[in-house]
């Protein structure tokens, strides 16, 4: 299972924070980011994150890519919704993919924490073997 964290600037700080509290589940999956969420969380948790590139340099259609090769589980994506920079990840292309991929995906720390502890319990484990309605 794979777990891909992306953060907007004014949100980055909140994503830390949410790591360290789920690190213990976290550290059980592979962890993969954009650029800088992916170092900020590495430093202040130690968790192993793939990193790619920065939001602004493409980082995000990686992804992208990923997702559309059905090799992202969950996304858990913290978006500014009220000032987005120009340069941040455009939303409307990593939520349309994870709904064409069928990707549980968190766009605030509330969702994200219910598909954490989903995952802990063992909700998704469907992600590995095919969802059994679909
Ligand atoms: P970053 O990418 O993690 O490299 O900053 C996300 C963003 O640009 O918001």
């Amino acid at each position: 299972m794979t777990i891909a964290l992306i953060a907007h600037d004014s949100k980055k700080e909140l994503m830390v924070q949410f790591c360290i509290a789920y690190c213990g589940i976290l550290s059980k999956y592979n962890i993969c980011a954009t650029g800088t969420t992916g170092k900020l969380v590495s430093e202040a948790t130690g968790l192993n994150i793939q990193r790619y590139l920065s939001g602004s340099q493409g980082g995000d259609q990686q992804v992208c890519a990923r997702i559309s090769c059905d090799e992202i589980d969950v996304l858990l994506f913290f978006r500014d919704p009220i000032n987005p920079k120009a340069s941040e990840p455009n939303d409307m292309d990593l939520l349309r993919l994870c709904d064409v991929h069928n990707v549980p995906v968190a766009t605030n720390i509330a969702t994200a924490e219910a598909l954490i502890l989903a995952l802990e319990r063992g909700d998704l484990d469907w992600r590995e073997i095919g969802h059994p309605h679909i």
